[in-house]
């Protein structure tokens, strides 16, 4: 009786994620299917062609950031971890993100204040924090013509600061009480799992997460993580 119990708990599961995976996944797909079925009239123009291959490339894109996100909260956390200089990667996810910030019209600002600070994570998936919070932040301001993102570092003896800033919608209080739940997702194309990652990931390190927010007027988070003790 207790097998079969916690076998249907895990189907059950399993067909939820299903479920809410292909509703994610099917809107991009048929997009594409629909896109190269217009590509393959012969006499269509050349920049129709073009056009219609950016729309393909944005869509495989928005489908392979849904299925990482979907990998990242299935997946045990990494058992592998290391000393991380926390600027250099905030500077190599900056690049990363830079092209998705001009997109949206949104300029990105890092300022490392000329810190090293180094933190104990799995290299990837301090990383997908990273893009995560920035990719949030950038989204954020999407509809605005001066959006700005601030990713700033700051840190004291014991504890390495991150934070980011943005100018965006902001959130209401009960929008931040949800924050890190599953599925939580204000937009039409979220999964609503980027942060519950995010946090997981946080708390796994003994680190914490600040939020100050305010509908139109932008959002501050700064996680805060302990700083390596390890001596290089
Ligand atoms: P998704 O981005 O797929 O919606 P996330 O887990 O990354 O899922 O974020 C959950 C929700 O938290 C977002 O839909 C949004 O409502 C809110 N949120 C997160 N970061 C910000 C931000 N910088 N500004 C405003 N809202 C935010
Ligand atoms: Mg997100």
């Amino acid at each position: 009786l207790f097998i079969s119990y916690v076998h249907n708990e895990r189907v059950q599961a399993i067909s939820h994620v299903a479920a809410s995976l292909a509703h994610e996944v099917r809107n991009p797909l048929t997009s594409v299917m629909g896109f190269l079925k217009l590509i393959r009239n012969p006499s269509l123009p050349r920049e129709k062609v073009d056009q219609y291959i950016d729309v393909c490339t944005e869509e495989l894109v928005r489908m392979q950031t849904i299925l990482s996100e979907y990998l990242a909260v299935s997946r045990p956390l990494g058992k592998h971890r290391e000393e991380i200089d926390l600027s250099e990667q905030i500077h190599a996810v900056a690049d990363v993100m830079t092209p998705y910030a001009n997109m949206n019209n949104v300029k990105l600002v890092v300022d490392d204040g000329s810190m090293s600070v180094r933190v104990e994570s799995n290299r990837d998936e301090m990383k997908q924090l990273l893009i995560n919070f920035i990719k949030n932040a950038i989204e954020a301001c999407s509809n605005r013509s001066d959006g700005m993102v601030v990713i700033r570092l700051l840190a004291s003896n014991h504890e390495a600061g991150l934070l980011i800033k943005d100018n965006g919608i902001g959130m209401s209080p009960e929008q931040i009480e949800r924050l890190g739940t599953v599925y939580f997702s204000t937009k039409s194309t979220g999964t609503g799992l980027g942060l519950t990652f995010s946090y997981q990931l946080i708390r796994s390190l003994g680190g914490r997460v600040t939020v100050r927010s305010e509908p139109e007027n932008g959002t501050e988070f700064i996680i805060r993580l302990p700083v390596s003790s390890a001596r290089s």
